[in-house]
């Protein structure tokens, strides 16, 4: 796919559509603001950790189509920061004002099946994968994959949502059941060495910058601590920025991207997902670089320049789920005793148990130490 488009330079001042009101939309909402652009962010929630942020905020389902159509004719450009908005949303949308990155890139990462095929059919490497939509044809594709493997819906589902392991042909039913017998995709299971991930940003005209390479540590399929440089070989790297970069020209994407990856113990790249948004690997980009990860999507959608991904230094991010809050308020003051930790949190007021409700960016001389500080700022915050 090539983009055909013109570019137009929305201007500070002007108003940025957000589909979406979760954390990356506060964190885009914060850059925009800084910017001197106003934001308006659409949900079907209220007081919002974007609409807390923004100018404006619309509570409405994504299918209220007369809302979305009065919404677009009230924003200069709009973006998203939660992929799984239906392609009719996007589409009435698209009748006012540009979307992006555009409704087809959206309509590609929110199915892990037509994601998995586009990435396959366009030579990037991938874990093998069946597509199943009968518990005889999940039966044949653990035959043919072999165990373990793991089997995963085929569109909404994130932070391991969605998920099951199958070890041996007895698990094949209960996964199916488990998963509600819904259109899946089964994946070979990685024995990896690491996750990394590559965040990176194109604009309009195709240029294309990146942050070099996240590596990343997940604690129940939900990611706990990032941090760059990853500790890869310069042929990981290069490797690692290169499929990126293709993936991002095949998808004639405008805005920021992430490719997750699984490293395998014998050194090879495979893609596990796209995020087509800002991504929580890139969190760090916010204390650590030039410009961050939001900054670059505000950038790209506005067809401005895009800036600058140079780190001022290493940095970790630990992410800070509910749990944290189960013997009350956690001890800000212990985590601010490091001078270098950053606190963000989402405005969340419900700490469940695995929920996001902010994240510490530390930085430090080296990524391992900015790991092991985050590591260990984050334990201090805990009430026993
Ligand atoms: P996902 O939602 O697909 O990104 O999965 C969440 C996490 O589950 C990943 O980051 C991995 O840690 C783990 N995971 C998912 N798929 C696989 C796989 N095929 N092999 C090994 N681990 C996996």
């Amino acid at each position: 796919m090539i983009s055909k488009f013109v570019t137009k330079t929305i201007l500070p001042n002007s108003t940025i559509g957000v589909f979406g009101s979760g954390q990356l939309g506060r964190m885009f909402a914060i850059e925009a603001r800084k910017l001197g652009y106003r934001v308006h962010t659409f949900s079907p929630e209220s007081d919002t950790p974007t609409g807390q942020v923004a100018d404006i905020e619309t509570q409405a389902a994504y299918e209220d189509l007369y809302e979305v159509r009065t919404f677009a004719q009230s924003v200069d450009v709009v973006t998203f920061e939660f992929e799984n908005v239906p392609s009719a949303c996007v589409e009435a949308a698209s009748e006012f004002v540009d979307v992006f990155p555009r409704g087809e890139v959206l309509h590609i990462a929110q199915n892990r099946r037509r994601e998995k095929t586009f990435l396959s059919e366009n030579g990037f490497p991938v874990t093998p994968f069946r597509h199943v939509t009968t518990l005889d044809e999940l039966r044949e594709a653990v035959g043919s994959l072999g165990t373990p493997c793991v089997l995963k819906t085929a569109g909404f589902g994130y932070d391991g949502k969605g998920q099951s392991k199958i070890m041996s042909p007895a698990d094949i039913e209960p996964a199916f059941e488990k998963l509600s017998r819904q259109e899946s995709v089964l994946e070979s299971f990685v024995d990896f060495d690491k996750e990394v991930s590559v965040v990176c940003a194109r604009d309009q005209a195709g240029n294309f910058a990146h942050f070099g390479v996240m590596e990343n540590e997940h604690a129940n399929h939900i990611l706990d601590v990032s941090f760059a440089p990853a500790i890869v070989s310069e042929r990981t790297f290069n490797e690692a920025i290169e499929i990126t970069r293709n993936i991002a020209e095949a998808l004639g994407y405008v805005g920021t991207l992430c490719v997750e990856y699984f490293l395998t113990r014998d050194g090879r790249l495979l893609v596990n997902e796209l995020a087509p948004r800002p991504h929580n690997s890139g969190h760090l980009t916010f204390d650590a670089c030039v410009t961050s990860q939001f900054e670059q999507q505000l950038r790209a959608v506005c067809g401005l320049p895009l800036g600058s991904t140079e780190f001022y230094r290493p940095a970790a991010m630990a992410n800070l789920l509910g749990d944290i809050w189960q013997n009350g308020e956690p001890n800000w003051t212990a985590a601010m005793s490091d001078p270098n930790v950053k606190i963000h949190l989402y405005g969340k007021a419900e700490p469940r148990p695995g929920r996001k409700m902010g994240h510490l960016t530390v930085t430090s001389e080296n990524a391992l130490k900015a790991a092991a500080a985050v590591r260990r700022m984050r334990a201090s915050l805990q009430r026993y």
